[in-house]
């Protein structure tokens, strides 16, 4: 194999892994931003039925100074009671209070409703209140995670780089001008290794000449279906990485 082929194979392998580092730096705050964006809809559901319940506890309260005020009227009515002395003022007298004893009742009903009403918001708003707390101490966890990952990946994105700037002194820049273009193109893999007659990039059989050429490692040879440059490793070589990747 042609020694810059070598170098280059060592700088795909090094850009594979800058790629996944660089991946997984982009992806760990986006992960973060989703645990903190789930807080922030379960604190915003909470405030929304804190809010409810707030105005059921004032319904209540509006309710039950009417049924106070209610009762007064009532109260009221059943001392004019005593003064009246036409048989037909009374009957009518009796028939309003009636009225304004079935309206509290109706009120008074309403009342209980609304208790009923504040008590299962005060339990959904105490279950909510653990649900807040948990994803508050994932969020937290998480973000700790995060930064010691991200500050992690980050030196050892340092330590690659500086490694891959020395390998590709390596390579002649019109090489690696070749390379970068397949590599954007084939994503992320520009140089393959070929097997029998077949391109490992693409698995398509490259032309028999090519393969003869490839062996004699004279030239720098591209796959004709995927572009893909070449190399050709001994078939003991092969093997044994075969056999020593398996174990
Ligand atoms: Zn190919």
């Amino acid at each position: 194999m042609l020694p810059e082929l070598s170098r280059l194979v060592d700088v795909q392998e090094i850009d594979k892994v800058i790629m996944e580092v660089t991946q997984s730096l982009e992806r760990l705050p986006q992960e973060l931003q989703a645990e903190s964006a789930a807080l922030e809809a379960m604190q915003a559901e909470y405030d929304a039925q804190a809010q409810e319940l707030e105005n059921l506890k004032k319904q209540r309260q509006e309710t039950e100074r009417e049924v106070a005020e209610m009762a007064e009227g009532i109260k009221n009515s059943r001392q004019r009671l005593m003064e009246i002395k036409s048989n037909i003022e009374y009957k009518a007298m009796l028939k309003e209070i009636a009225f304004k004893e079935d309206q509290r009742d109706q009120k008074e009903t309403r009342v209980l409703e609304l208790l009923e009403l504040i008590e299962a918001q005060k339990g959904s708003l105490a279950e909510q209140t653990q649900g807040l707390q948990e994803q508050g101490e994932t969020v937290a966890r998480r973000r700790q995670e995060v930064e010691t990952e991200v500050a992690k990946l980050k030196g050892e994105l340092a330590v690659l780089e500086k490694q891959r700037k020395e390998l590709r002194k390596g390579v002649p820049a019109q090489l690696l001008k070749r390379y970068e273009f397949i590599r954007q193109r084939r994503n992320g893999t520009a140089i393959s290794p070929v097997d029998e007659g077949v391109c490992l990039g693409c698995h398509m059989n490259i032309l028999p000449q090519q393969f003869i050429d490839l062996q004699k490692g004279v030239e720098i040879i591209q796959c004709p279906h995927c572009q893909r440059i070449l190399y050709w490793q001994e078939e003991e070589a092969l093997e044994e990485g075969v056999s020593g990747s398996a174990t």
